[in-house]
């Protein structure tokens, strides 16, 4: 693999960047693997690459029905924070921030983390209390949040309205200054470049059709649309389609899949320094580096696996960034799309081994697991690689919905991006 440097880029600018290899390849599937890992977004992609660096486990093929990056992992607004309320949550979110720091060097692939801080807005006295309460509990596990007053507020977002004339003004907000921002599409292209130079084999157009299992009940391959693939151990990290995968299997899970929609608008300069979310109104915003302002909103109201969602979402969404962003009253919209994000009734994810032997499932990050990826993918690799979770992943399990032992960010902050 071909290191990036300045020396490199300079050189290849010289020459047209005609020097540049291939950065993953794509190899015909092996008969069979050690680990086999289902759907190349953020998530599977990593698992591969942290099963290979910490573990040396390199026979492991990802299997991607369509192009990898395809599914949320390029569909999402690219809201990175961890001030979420439970210790659980904190544990699993900040172990991710951690890793964001640094992920660029480690990966020698430019993800564009851009820690410029996360604003929560409140607009009435829950709001508040709820902020608040975070705030306190989010200290308590050191990860940093602060309370703003709406004038602290929109000194550091000068575009946001904090007039009380406002259908629901802005009554002070949680700032999160870690928080921020990367380059989706980089993420999955460097796993994907760095998992390969392991030694990875990243297989797309390849979709799983079944979930094959031995006499003794334990996982022994797959079925795939490029053939029967054998495999010891098997990890499902498909998102929105966890639960047909793990039906394959014969294993209920708890998850209902959404649409989950966000758009774009033409590219302007730089005018929106931070990111702003907004629960109560179910709205956010941040401006990505080509200058287009990202907007997403909250899921459709029914299940689907149609990539595209209700008009009158997005409808929502705009009245309520205009409201809060006059400024942008005269923007226009460029394009929307949708992914299908897969919900837990406890809005928290499920990193766990399952009742089936060699058979390992992470999914159920719902609205908001871009911001989880390197977390989630180093943990699950050590729960697949060693038979057992993580200490930070140990909580997050199938059996929770069981014994209810529930980790319930949903009731916490009614929403979970
Ligand atoms: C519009 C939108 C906005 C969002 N905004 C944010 C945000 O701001 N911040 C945040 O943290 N999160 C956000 N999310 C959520 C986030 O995108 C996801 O939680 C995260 O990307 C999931 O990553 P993944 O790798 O698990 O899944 P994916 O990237 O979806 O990867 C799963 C892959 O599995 C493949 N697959 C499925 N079935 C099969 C099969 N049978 N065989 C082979 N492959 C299969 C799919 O094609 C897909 O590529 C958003 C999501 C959406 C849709």
């Amino acid at each position: 693999m071909r290191k990036y440097s300045v020396f490199a880029i300079a050189r290849e600018a010289m020459r047209g960047h005609r020097g540049w290899p291939e950065q993953w390849s794509s190899p015909e599937p092996k008969k069979n693997y050690d680990v086999i890992i289902v759907g190349a977004g953020g998530h599977g992609l990593g698992t591969a690459y942290y099963l290979a660096k910490e573990h040396g486990i390199t026979n492991v093929a990802v299997l991607e029905k369509g192009w990898l990056g395809g599914g949320n992992t390029g569909r999402n607004t690219t809201i990175i924070r961890s001030n979420y309320l439970y210790d659980e949550s904190a544990g699993i979110y900040d172990h991710s921030m951690k890793l964001w720091d640094g992920l660029s060097q480690d990966l020698n692939y430019n993800v564009m983390y851009s820690p410029r801080g996360v604003m929560m807005l409140a607009h009435n006295v829950h709001d508040v209390q709820v902020f608040k309460r975070h705030i306190h509990a989010n200290r308590l596990n050191g990860v940093d949040n602060e309370w703003l007053t709406p004038e602290e507020a929109k000194a550091y977002c000068p575009p946001l309205n904090i007039s009380t004339e406002a259908r629901y003004p802005v009554m002070g907000a949680a700032l999160q200054r870690r928080g921020g921002t990367a380059r989706h599409d980089a993420v999955a292209w460097g796993y994907a470049r760095a998992a390969a130079a392991r030694g990875i084999d990243i297989i797309q157009n390849c979709e799983v059709t079944g979930i094959n299992r031995g006499p003794d009940g334990a996982v022994t391959g797959v079925e795939t649309t490029r053939g029967t693939i054998g495999a010891k151990k098997v990890g499902v990290v498909a998102a929105g389609h966890s639960s047909v995968l793990m039906q394959m299997a014969g294993v209920q899970v708890p998850l209902e899949s959404y649409p989950l929609q966000a758009l774009v608008s033409e590219p302007v300069k730089p005018v929106f320094p931070c990111v702003v979310m907004s629960n109560t109104v179910h709205a956010y915003i941040s401006q990505s580096d080509k200058g287009e302002l990202v907007i997403g909103a909250g899921t459709d109201q029914y299940t689907s696996y149609s990539q595209t969602g209700g008009l009158h979402i997005i409808q929502h969404t705009l009245d309520a960034i205009c409201e809060m962003f006059p400024i942008f009253t005269r923007m226009k919209m460029l394009r929307s799309w949708g992914g299908i994000v897969d919900v837990t009734p406890d809005r928290s994810p499920i990193l766990a081994k399952t009742p089936v032997k060699g058979l390992y499932v992470n999914c159920g990050w719902g609205t908001g697991g871009f911001k989880a990826t390197p977390g989630s993918a180093h943990v699950f690799a050590h729960t697949v690689a060693r038979d057992e979770p993580h200490p930070i992943n140990a909580p997050f399990t199938l059996e929770r919905f069981r014994s209810g032992r529930l980790i319930d960010e949903a009731a916490a902050a009614a929403v979970a991006h």
